[in-house]
């Protein structure tokens, strides 16, 4: 066990993300007191049931009173308001950190919340299922993958200090991490995250929507394509609207370069072009081979024991 990074830790939004780093940093000892506030009354139910923190409640500003660490763990539309309820309790030098999978807007709703005299350090583990709520989190959810944190433009010291002690925090649960420019961030993963999904929920959408294919023989025929698509297309609601809302200009601008390769791929099929197919179906091959090999294949380890348990 590592030794305590951070003696009070205050997480605000306790669903899927936030408890497991809750569960994550507790495995690891690299925190001490932790506080939740959610604003959801059963989730503060559960969250007391099952028992990971010290302190719960529905006050954002009681939670983070006093903490060291402050993460910001709602969906993307809430962590300005949220950061506006925590702003009077922060402590001065407490590092303000989120989990927000958009970076750019994330880091002015904070910036523009928290008092001069903390230190914000926008961040994003790429990692998660399509579960959400305070009994869906677990440890390993961060286990040899991605943290990307966003650091503000700042040379000084203490700021310094603060992104390596944030970037120790994340290495002790497990996860890589890599400092980039939000907009960079934004762009990356309009690409790697945001498009597909958008994919996912259309496609799920369209095969719904056939009138000529009813959906008895959507759920009967559904063949490996397309249940991966409904395990995508069933990620939360709440949580991916905020994501399209808050990433507009980088996914418009992925969504177009995709549009036409989608029309460049039509009218390879309309006359025949079967070259122009097997090299681009051969190229991602290499891709998916690339990904095993970097050990990213799965976003969703299972390790087949009890959620339930912090
Ligand atoms: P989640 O399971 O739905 O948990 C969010 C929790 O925050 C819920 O308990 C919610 O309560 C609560 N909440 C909402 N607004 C609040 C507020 N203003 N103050 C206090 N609590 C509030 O969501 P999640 O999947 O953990 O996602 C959380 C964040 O992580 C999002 O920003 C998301 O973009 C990011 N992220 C998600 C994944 C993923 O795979 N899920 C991966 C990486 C990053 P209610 O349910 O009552 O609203």
């Amino acid at each position: 066990m590592s030794k305590v990074i951070f003696p009070k830790m205050a997480v605000v939004g306790c669903g899927l993300i936030g408890s497991s780093v809750i569960r994550a940093a507790r495995a690891a000892g690299a925190v001490g007191i932790v506080a939740v506030a959610d604003a959801s009354a059963a989730h503060r139910e559960d969250i007391i049931r099952l028992g990971y923190a010290d302190i719960v409640t529905g006050d954002v500003a009681e939670a983070v009173e006093g903490a060291d660490l402050v993460v910001f763990a709602v969906p993307v539309l809430a962590m300005g308001p949220a950061a506006a309820q925590a702003a009077g309790g922060l402590k001065p030098g407490a590092i303000v950190t989120d989990v927000g999978s958009v970076k750019g807007s994330v880091a002015e709703a904070l910036l523009a919340a928290a008092p001069a005299n903390t230190f914000v350090i926008p961040g994003h583990p790429i990692a998660g299922t399509e579960q959400s709520g305070p009994g869906a989190g677990f440890a390993e959810l961060f286990e040899r993958r991605w943290v990307i944190l966003t650091p503000q433009d700042r040379t000084d010291a203490p700021y310094q200090d603060a992104v390596g002690k944030l970037s120790t925090f994340w290495s002790a649960l497990g996860a890589n991490v890599e400092c980039m420019d939000a907009a960079h961030h934004d762009l990356v993963l309009a690409v790697t995250s945001h498009l597909p999904h958008l994919i996912a929920y259309n496609i799920v959408g369209t095969a719904a929507d056939m009138e000529e294919v009813t959906q008895a023989e959507v759920m009967k025929f559904s063949a490996g394509g397309f249940r991966d698509f409904t395990r995508i297309a069933a990620s939360d609601p709440t949580m991916w609207r905020d994501v399209f809302v808050a990433n507009k200009d980088a996914v418009l601008e992925i969504l177009g370069r995709f549009t036409e390769d989608l029309q460049a791929l039509s009218r390879a099929i309309r006359w025949g072009e079967s070259d122009k197919l097997y090299d681009l179906f051969s190229r991602t091959r290499d891709i998916r081979r690339g990904i095993i090999a970097a050990g990213q294949e799965s976003a969703e380890p299972n390790f087949g024991r009890d959620r339930n348990k912090p």
